[in-house]
């Protein structure tokens, strides 16, 4: 019976969720973007550039192609981002709207509200983007969490190599050849954030934390997750401050919320370059 009942209340935080996310996503559109950004395209994954100053940021969306909302978020963030005359001196902003385009298209074409929104997690090859950085814990096969407190498991594929796939490959060499140390990668929906053990990362998503009233994971948290091949690892390697947002809802932009903490986070990046 207990069983049954917890059973039965699963169920309805998946219909409840899933109705939100299909009425949200069919209000909260992507936004359209001011043609006189700059638009650069790298193997195929399109980037904007905005500002020319001596700070850079990256800023990622959607490297799990089923998080739709990071793509609107990444768009509300570039338009917001263009008009901020004075960020622009200060900053160099690298966006990636949609990292994993394949997975992306594959959540649009089939969007499966009343199951958690998990379709489209994966590129064509099947592999979970976030597993498949080139770091000393890669695995071939690792493990996804998801669900309340991360309590519920799954195993994924992860390449057959650390940085196998083109878009992991693409992205550390664009890191990497710009010279960019701080990165955010915009994820969804488990309403947290987590750092590395970069200084600044951690000052960042506290931060961040605080402002948007995502729940703070510290490392200690973090690694009993066991995950493998992560960009948190392959940042902290190559000393990039990294910072993981994990959104409010899967199909929203979210941008209300996200705003302030990423409008508090800067400020506090220009007091402190
Ligand atoms: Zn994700």
């Amino acid at each position: 019976m207990i069983f049954k009942i917890s059973f039965l209340k699963k169920k309805i935080g998946y219909i409840k969720r899933g109705l939100f996310g299909f009425f949200i996503n069919k209000i909260e559109k992507t936004s359209k973007i001011n043609k006189n950004i700059k638009k650069n395209i790298f193997e195929e994954i399109e980037y904007f550039e905005i500002g020319n100053g001596s700070q850079k940021i990256i800023f990622i969306s959607a490297i799990h192609g089923n998080e739709i909302g990071t793509v609107k978020l990444a768009y509300s963030l570039i338009n917001w981002l263009n008009g901020k005359e004075e960020l622009k001196k200060t900053f160099t902003f690298y966006i990636i709207p949609c990292l994993n385009k394949e997975g992306y298209s594959q959540a649009l074409n089939n969007p499966d509200y009343f199951n958690g929104g998990k379709i489209g997690r994966f590129n064509d090859n099947n592999v979970d983007l976030n597993r498949n950085f080139p770091t000393p814990s890669f695995k071939k096969e690792s493990i996804y969490s998801f669900g309340k407190n991360y309590g519920e498991k799954e195993l994924v594929y992860c390449g057959e190599y650390g940085g196998s796939e083109p878009e992991i490959k693409a992205l550390i060499n664009f890191i990497k050849n710009k010279n960019i140390k701080v990165a955010y990668f915009f994820h969804n929906a488990g309403k947290d954030v987590m750092g590395n053990k970069n200084y600044l990362s951690q000052k960042l998503v506290k931060l961040y934390s605080k402002k948007a009233g995502f729940r703070f994971v510290s490392d200690e948290e973090w690694q009993k997750m066991g995950q493998t091949g992560t960009a948190k690892e392959w940042c902290e390697i190559n000393n990039v401050a990294y910072i993981e947002i994990e959104g409010s809802n899967r199909w929203g932009n979210d941008w209300k919320i996200q705003k302030k903490a990423i409008e508090t986070i800067l400020k506090e990046m220009s007091l402190t370059k």
